[in-house]
């Protein structure tokens, strides 16, 4: 499976907040099988946000993640955006409106907030695009959406990156996770970093191509840093495979024939 994470917010585009979310999403995504092919960042506005929808769609992406943008103010437009890329209404999620109404009744009673009413803001968050289920927030107010539309899924997490974990680990994982294994995408990533020896990563290179030649399933980069005598450049082994096994017989594999070329190479400098 294909994806692509689009990080909403002007503050971004600002320099004001660090997009850790799609970084955090790339690691969590990578591991759970999904090839993630563009990350980007853009601006709070609904044309902007629709187009980096259908953009990524045009590149034949199978899955498409927002984070940002689910909140009750006005700037926060990005299930509209979504709704205008997909073509879908924006309608009242009755279930989505119960999660917000249960929120706001315990922050009420806590104290937190002056009235448990749902107001015109508050009933914002529960206009999902049709089709979609809302993915309950265990940490703030707004639900997260989760859409199936053919072969493809559309996902939006909140932006705070509390809220955006705990969605993607309690609700996202489970449901991608069975959504990769009934089409047989499903898998494991295993990873281990191995010191070549060499300082020189141009020189380095062409062996760990060799490697990554010769084999299926696994991925293999080299890690620059800078140039000194001292330098002994990693390469990251990456190796995937349907379960734990498979994908651990091919990192041990890997790791053993790339020790096995830089050994050679280092007795051909000698
Ligand atoms: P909520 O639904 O909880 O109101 P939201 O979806 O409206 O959240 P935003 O208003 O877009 O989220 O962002 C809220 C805060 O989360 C930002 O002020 C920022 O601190 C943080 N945040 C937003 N996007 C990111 C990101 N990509 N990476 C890291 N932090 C982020």
């Amino acid at each position: 499976m294909k994806g692509a994470i689009i990080a909403v917010g002007r503050e971004i585009l600002t320099g004001r907040t660090l997009d850790t979310n799609s970084h955090w999403l790339a690691v969590e995504l990578t591991a759970l099988g999904v090839s993630v092919k563009r990350i980007c960042a853009v601006d709070d506005v609904l044309g902007e946000i629709a187009g980096e929808i259908t953009h990524a769609l045009s590149l034949g992406v199978d899955l498409v993640i927002t984070t940002g943008g689910l909140g009750p103010t006005r700037d926060d437009m990005t299930l509209k955006a979504w709704s205008q890329a997909l073509g879908r209404e924006l309608d009242l999620n009755r279930e989505a409106l119960g999660m917000i109404r249960e929120k706001y009744r315990v922050l009420h009673q806590r104290g937190y907030v002056d009235t448990p009413d749902i107001t015109p803001e508050r009933e914002k968050m529960a206009y999902l695009p049709q089709g979609a289920r809302p993915l309950p927030n265990p940490v703030g107010a707004a639900p997260g959406m989760f859409l199936e539309d053919g072969d493809k899924v559309f996902i939006a997490l909140p932006g705070v990156p509390g809220e955006m974990k705990a969605i993607f680990h309690e609700d996202v994982v489970p449901l991608l996770s069975r959504l990769l294994e009934r089409r047989g995408e499903g898998g494991v990533l295993l990873q281990e970093l191995v010191k070549s020896g060499f300082g020189d990563e141009s020189f380095l290179w062409p062996l760990v191509r060799r490697v990554m030649d010769e084999m299926d399933g696994v991925y293999l980069k080299t890690l620059a840093t800078r140039y000194g005598p001292d330098v002994d450049l990693e390469v990251r082994v990456e190796a995937w495979g349907r379960d734990e096994q498979e994908a651990r017989d091919r990192l041990d594999r890997a790791v053993d024939r790339l020790r096995e070329v830089l050994e050679e190479a280092r007795d051909a400098r000698n």
